[in-house]
């Protein structure tokens, strides 16, 4: 039943090999192929970075660039960075105050994809440092704004009796996710399978959502009815909040299952063949306390309203919803 914050892993573990992976063919590239080519490229790339031939300007500007076997490495890492960072995008969607940061993440992130297969590692590397600012920027966007939402409105009687505060207030992060384990993925379900068995229902008994896909690019798969349902409540839920429903978790197969039975135990996971996650009809919401956590409006909102569209929260798990028509 539990699962991982899985956008937050990817995203931290991405730019951190990321980082490690650009800081290392960058000292190298220096030493190769000199400071004054590495700036002058580096130069460039910063003129060109709106410039609609991107793609082109890159490649040709690659071409004059030594260091080919180091290229590798440089856009291993580019590429690892992408998703977490269109994950990034994705689920900082009307949650943060300043539009200007998702725009220039989504910029950064079309030059990423522009890089060509040519490209030198300085270049790829630059474009890497763009990703990863932009993403951090988004990032810290997102929990500010987090941050406001959770932030109790002063009442006009606490105004009227002024009470100092403190000089210096602790500042506590209700936001972040409360799961620490390791990361595990929502499933797409095999082509093949077997509409009675839990974990191996075949894809055309399924569909994905139509608002989002997770980290790795794969859709939140459930049985057709509990999808055409949470379509539904999603398009309520996005009326009522101005973002779409954010899905952590779905569909799950019967491996996976097993592999987080065997990582979080019997007190956590279901055992394999009964979790309604198995049965495609049940999703988990991020575990973002002050967000979906216990007496926030989300949580508040689709427990008042989830059984309408035959969605019930589970009373245990905060983050957990199954289907019950
Ligand atoms: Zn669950």
């Amino acid at each position: 039943m539990r699962r991982p914050l899985v956008v937050v892993l990817v995203v931290a573990v991405a730019f951190v090999a990321g980082g490690a992976a650009a800081w290392g063919w960058e000292a190298r590239a220096v030493s190769q192929a000199g400071t004054a080519s590495r700036d002058r490229v580096a130069r460039a790339v910063v003129a060109d970075r709106q410039d609609d031939g991107l793609a082109m300007g890159l490649a040709a500007r690659s071409a004059g660039v030594a260091g080919s076997d180091l290229a590798g490495g440089a856009l291993d890492a580019l590429s690892a960075a992408i998703p977490g960072a269109q994950a990034t995008l994705d689920a900082s969607a009307g949650r943060v105050a300043d539009a200007a940061v998702r725009q220039e993440l989504s910029a950064a992130i079309a030059v990423a994809h522009a890089v060509p297969a040519s490209a030198a590692p300085a270049v790829a590397g630059e474009v890497l440092a763009r990703l990863t600012a932009a993403a951090a920027a988004v990032t810290a966007a997102q929990q500010e704004w987090q941050a406001a939402r959770s932030t109790p409105t002063p009442t006009a009687h606490a105004s009227a009796r002024a009470a100092p505060r403190p000089a210096t207030p602790t500042p506590v992060d209700t936001c972040r996710t409360t799961y620490n384990g390791p990361a595990f993925y929502t499933s797409v379900p095999a082509a093949e399978g077997d509409p009675t068995a839990n974990g191996r229902l075949p894809a055309s008994v399924m569909a994905p959502v139509s608002w989002a896909t997770d980290s790795r690019g794969d859709g939140y798969w459930f049985v057709k009815a509990a999808t055409a349902s949470l379509e539904e409540l999603d398009a309520a839920f996005l009326a009522a909040f101005g973002h779409h429903l954010d899905i952590d978790l779905a569909y799950r197969d019967y491996a996976t299952q097993v592999a987080m039975y065997q990582a979080l135990g019997s007190s956590v996971a279901a055992y394999p063949g009964t979790s309604h996650h198995g049965w495609g009809t049940a999703f988990d919401v991020p575990e973002w306390p002050c967000q979906y956590g216990l007496h926030t409006p989300e949580r508040d909102w689709l427990v008042a309203n989830g059984p309408t569209w035959h969605w019930f929260p589970d009373p245990y798990e905060y983050w957990h919803y199954d289907y019950k028509p």
